[in-house]
C-alpha cells in the first residue's frame, strides 16, 4: 500500500531516466519509448538544449505571476500565433484548462454580443480533458461515470458525419470544438474535406470553432498544426503535450475578435505562462526549428507506418496502421491491446493503448530511425511470442 490514490491503472514499471527516445528503469534495464510521455517529450529526455535553457531559466526566475509583464510569456505568444495565424495567447498549464479556456471564451464571445449562444458540440469518442466540463465535452461515457450533475451546454456527433453536425446546430450554439486527429479516442481522424466543411459551415452559422491540438499540435503530425493538412484555421486553438517537451504549459491562441471577449480579470492562473515553462516551450520551436524536425517526423513517420503495415501482413491479429506524421494506431482485430503492451514492455519497447482495441505510437519527433527500427523489431518478437502469425 502506498499514499497515492489509485486513479491511475499503471504498468508495473518505474522510469528513473532517459536519454533521446531510451529509458531506464529503476534496475538499469533499458526501453525504447515510443510513449514520449503521452506526446510530451517532443525533443526526447534530456536533449542538451533543454538542459541548459530550463537550468539556466532555474538559475534566472522560475515565476513570478501574471501581476506583471513576462517578456518571455510575450515572446512565446508572439512565436505561436505566428506560426497559427492567430492573434492572441492564453497560458496555463495543461490540456484540460486550455480546452476549459476555450469553452469560456467562446462562451463569453457571444454573451458580450448578447446572444443566448453557449452549447458546444464535439464528436463522439473525443478527448478533451478531466475538469468538470472537459470531460462533459468529451464524447465518452467513462469519463463522466460517478461525476453529476455535469455541466449543461455540450452536445457530441459522430465525427465525419456533416449531415449530423448540420442537425445538431441550433439557436443555442455557440461552436463545434474538434481535435483533427482523435488521440485517446483511437487514432480517429477528421476527413479534411469534412473540416473544410466544418469550417465553412461555422462560417455560414456564425459559430466559433475550435480545434483541440493539445494531442496534435506542435509538429506531431508532419506539420506545425494538425489543421494544415486540411488548409482550414480555427478561430479558437489549443495546445498542450508536446508544447513544453516535459515541462506543463498550455496554451488558448485566438483571433483578435475572439480573445477581445477575455478583458482584464476574466480569466487567469497562477503558474500559468510562467517564465520556466515559456523558457522551455521556446527552447522546444527553436530546436524544431533547427533541427529540420518537422521533415524527420514526416520521414520517421512514414518509415514506422510502413514497419506497422508490414507487420499487420504478417500478424493476423493486426487489422491496419492509422494516424498521421507521429500519431499512429496499430488497430487489432481484438481486445488484445494490453496483452501486446505488456509483451512489447517485455520486450524492451513502450506502447500505449487509445480507444478500444487500438495500440498507439507518439514518440519524440526527433527519435532516431534506428530506435524506429530496433522498436519495430522489439515489436515482431512480442507479436511472435503472443502467436498469432498468419
Ligand atoms: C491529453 C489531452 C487533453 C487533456 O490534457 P491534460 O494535460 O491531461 O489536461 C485534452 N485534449 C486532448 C486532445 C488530449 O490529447
Amino acid at each position: 500500500m502506498n499514499a497515492l490514490m489509485s486513479n491511475y491503472a499503471r504498468y508495473p514499471l518505474a522510469l528513473v531516466r532517459g536519454r533521446g527516445s531510451r529509458v531506464w528503469d529503476a534496475k538499469d534495464r533499458e526501453y525504447i519509448d515510443f510513449v514520449a510521455g503521452i506526446a510530451v517529450n517532443t525533443l526526447g529526455h534530456a536533449h542538451p538544449a533543454m538542459v541548459q535553457a530550463i537550468a539556466e531559466q532555474a538559475a534566472t526566475m522560475i515565476h513570478c505571476s501574471n501581476l506583471y509583464h513576462i517578456p518571455l510569456q510575450t515572446r512565446l505568444a508572439e512565436r505561436l500565433c505566428a506560426l497559427a495565424g492567430l492573434d492572441e495567447a492564453f497560458f496555463c498549464n495543461s490540456g484540460a484548462e486550455a480546452n476549459e479556456a476555450a469553452i469560456k471564451l467562446a462562451r463569453k464571445y457571444f454573451h458580450d454580443r448578447g446572444m443566448p449562444r453557449h452549447t458546444i458540440i464535439t464528436a463522439n469518442a473525443s478527448f478533451h480533458g478531466r475538469t468538470l466540463a472537459t470531460l462533459t465535452a468529451t464524447g465518452q461515457d467513462k469519463v463522466k461515470q460517478g461525476f453529476t450533475p455535469l455541466p449543461a451546454g455540450f452536445k457530441h456527433v459522430p465525427l465525419n458525419d456533416l449531415a449530423a453536425l448540420e442537425q445538431a446546430i441550433d439557436e443555442q450554439t455557440a461552436a463545434v470544438m474538434l481535435e483533427p486527429i482523435q488521440g485517446e479516442g483511437g487514432v480517429h481522424i477528421a476527413e479534411d474535406a469534412y473540416l473544410r466543411a466544418v469550417r465553412a459551415l461555422c462560417d455560414k452559422q456564425g459559430l466559433l470553432l475550435i480545434f483541440d491540438e493539445v494531442q496534435t499540435g506542435i509538429g506531431r503530425t508532419g506539420h506545425m498544426f494538425a489543421f494544415e493538412h486540411a488548409g482550414v484555421r480555427p478561430d479558437i486553438l489549443t495546445l498542450a503535450k508536446g508544447l513544453g517537451g516535459g515541462v506543463p504549459i498550455g496554451a488558448t491562441l485566438a483571433r483578435r475578435e475572439v480573445s477581445a471577449s477575455f478583458g482584464p480579470g476574466s480569466h487567469g492562473s497562477t503558474f500559468g505562462g510562467n517564465p520556466l515553462s515559456c523558457r522551455a516551450a521556446l527552447t522546444v520551436l527553436d530546436v524544431i526549428e533547427r533541427e529540420r524536425i518537422i521533415e524527420h517526423v514526416r520521414d520517421a513517420g512514414a518509415m514506422l507506418r510502413s514497419g506497422l503495415e508490414s507487420l499487420c501482413a504478417q500478424f493476423a491479429c493486426l487489422a491496419g496502421a492509422r494516424g498521421r506524421g507521429l500519431l499512429l494506431g496499430l488497430a487489432l482485430k481484438e481486445n488484445l491491446a494490453s496483452d501486446i503492451i505488456e509483451r512489447a514492455r517485455e520486450e524492451g519497447l513502450l506502447l500505449l493503448p487509445a480507444g478500444n482495441n487500438v495500440v498507439r505510437c507518439t514518440p519524440a519527433l526527433n527519435i532516431p530511425r534506428d530506435d524506429i527500427r530496433q522498436g519495430l523489431d522489439r515489436l515482431t518478437l512480442a507479436l511472435t511470442r503472443l502467436g498469432g502469425h498468419r
